[in-house]
């Protein structure tokens, strides 16, 4: 088994953190990911701010102010910095020398680098969660994990640097050795999902073990799938499939990796409640079906006491509260977050004011 502790520094989201770790966790193998509640933390004086006055600054983003077209200030850290973070994190929670710890930052480094291993040999790694938005047209999970997957491959391959430098391929082909100078080219590999053959042998010649290395195939493989059926959605506006799933009723995208919409009892008793009524209810009349609605509410959330339900629902579909509708905006923008604009359409509540709410998925199959 090798155990990889994903962690992450404390301005990174954790809902980000826990999408990146529950995709993984979805492809068991020798790798095991283990989480670690506590972030991270960076000391102020370990932080430098730089803004587009600073000569390397434009050099090293030029294609980042490009994009963005307007002033970009950016934080950083240095290499040395964040191993050393890294090691002090390992001390404090007891973890031994042989397992790795991957830090997910939204601080820059000094070498501009997506993820980078510990030059020192300890088994530290980190990976820059931020900006991906403007390399890569998809959610930050894919090119995040395949670093993750691939960074712990190349760290059991090579010795050193210099041994990685020697087998990087300058020109992009499409391989995880690809080095993508420029940023952009990281699309490529992850698209291809592909080791090219003379890597694969350099894997052979190296005795790196088979079940390690088929693991991280099955990941790139995965991703690769999930940001293909993201990208297809464009032209054949077939939106995803969604579940309910388990005892709480937990709102999952199985073909986006599983994806989990997060929504809180109440939340998910207004989303499952217009989920069952493809043919929509106007607010003003939710008030009828305070039953079902107190049916749906008992068996998402936790509680049996009878009296805090009835409470609860009353609350929720009082016509003299707006519960209903701020709810109804919170999911909203819970979808927009998770499937971008795009796809969230077709699974938000749809309708306005005094017309019949629905979502407009439940009637594309009528
Ligand atoms: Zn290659």
């Amino acid at each position: 088994m090798i155990n990889v502790h994903l962690i992450r520094s404390n301005e990174f989201n954790k809902d980000r953190y826990w999408e990146i770790l529950n995709l993984l966790r979805k492809y068991p193998g020798v790798m095991q990911f283990k989480t670690q509640e506590d972030a991270l933390y960076m000391q102020d004086d370990e932080i430098i701010h730089r803004s587009v006055d600073d000569d390397t600054f434009n050099r090293q983003y030029s294609l980042l102010h490009e994009f963005a077209k307007s002033n970009i200030e950016i934080d950083e850290v240095s290499w040395d910095n964040i191993f050393k973070n890294c090691s002090k994190y390992r001390r404090k929670y007891d973890i031994g020398i042989d397992e790795y710890v991957v830090l997910l930052t939204d601080y820059s480094n000094d070498r501009n680098w997506f993820a980078a291993a510990d030059p020192k040999h300890n088994k530290n790694f980190f990976v820059h969660t931020n900006f991906w938005n403007y390399y890569i047209n998809s959610d930050l999970r894919y090119p995040v994990a395949y670093l993750i997957a691939t960074g712990i491959l190349k760290q059991l391959l090579f010795k050193s640097y210099t041994d990685m430098s020697e087998h990087w391929h300058d020109v992009p082909i499409g391989c995880m050795m690809d080095f993508c100078r420029n940023k952009k080219e990281i699309s490529l590999k992850l698209r291809t999902a592909d080791i090219c053959p003379s890597c694969l042998n350099l894997i052979k010649s190296r005795n790196v073990d088979h079940k390690l290395v088929q693991q991280v195939f099955t990941i790139m493989d995965g991703i690769r799938e999930e940001m293909m059926h993201r990208e297809r959605f464009v032209i054949n506006r077939k939106p995803p499939r969604l579940e309910f799933k388990g005892l709480h009723k937990k709102i999952i995208f199985p073909e986006l990796g599983d994806l989990e919409i997060a929504l809180t009892p109440l939340e998910k008793t207004v989303y499952i409640f217009f989920y069952k009524h493809p043919e929509g209810v106007a607010l003003n009349a939710i008030y009828e079906y305070e039953q079902e609605i107190r049916a749906i509410y008992e068996s998402v959330c936790n509680t049996y006491d009878n009296d805090l339900v009835d409470q609860r629902v009353r609350d929720l579909i009082s016509p003299l509260t707006n519960s209903i509708s701020e709810k109804i905006s919170r999911i909203k923008r819970k979808f927009i977050d998770k499937l971008g604009e795009d796809m969230a359409r077709d699974f938000i509540i749809d309708g306005s004011n005094a017309e019949l709410r629905f979502i407009p998925v439940t009637r594309l199959n009528q």
